[in-house]
């Protein structure tokens, strides 16, 4: 008797034997060993509700309006346009000078007004030269600032009855600080530089709007 083979049984389906998952790849090191002394920088820091993030990952960061950026660096680079009108103008030129040294608070004289940022209005101030006073601050660009240095240019000094000199240079263009003397000392100058520069700081809200 003749043996049929069986078709219906099929040979068990050969599968893939299972592999191990691949393991990922080692992360990098996040303090490598040759910089032992970033391993605190590079720490990660935990997260404090109620504390500024920037100021937990940045502890070395000062945050501060700009105004006060821009101002601190208007008052710290005050160039005074360089011309004078009378005695008063050698005291100014003296205080240029390396015994009082403006330099050292970033004050740099410049021959311009295009320039310049602050006006040393250093004295007698005739009917005749207003107008070229006048012409010069125009000239200056915005944010400026004037400096009457002297009795001369604040209320016209000892010419008071002389109908040709003009009583006071706040009559042609705005006074920010008055120096008092006759002529002033350089260090009376020096210290409404220095008037001026908190002047600024104070009305640092205000400018460029
Ligand atoms: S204030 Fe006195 S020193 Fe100055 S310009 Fe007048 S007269 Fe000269």
């Amino acid at each position: 008797m003749a043996v049929t083979p069986d078709t219906t049984t099929r040979p068990a389906p050969t599968t893939a034997p299972e592999t191990a998952p691949t393991p990922l790849e080692p992360p990098l090191p996040v303090f490598p060993g040759e910089h032992p002394n970033e391993a605190p920088r590079l720490t990660p820091v935990e997260f404090q509700p109620g504390k500024a993030l920037y100021k937990q990952i940045l502890p070395g960061v000062m945050q501060v309006p700009a105004d006060l950026v821009l101002a601190a660096s208007r008052k710290s680079s005050l160039w005074p346009m360089t011309f004078g009108l009378a005695c008063c103008a050698i005291e100014m030129i003296a205080t240029y000078m390396a015994h009082y040294d403006l330099d050292r608070f970033g004050i740099v004289p410049w021959p311009s007004p295009r320039q310049s940022d602050v006006m040393i209005v250093a004295g007698t101030v005739t009917k005749k030269m207003a107008p070229a006073v006048k012409l010069l601050y125009e000239q200056m660009p915005n944010p400026k600032w004037v400096i009457s240095m002297g009795a001369c240019a604040t209320n016209g000094g000892p010419y008071t009855r002389y109908d040709r000199v003009l009583q006071g240079v706040d009559k042609v263009i705005p006074v920010d600080v008055y120096v008092p003397g006759c002529p002033p000392r350089p260090e009376a100058l020096i210290d409404s530089f220095i008037a001026l520069q908190e002047l600024i700081m104070e009305e640092r809200g205000v400018i460029g709007r």
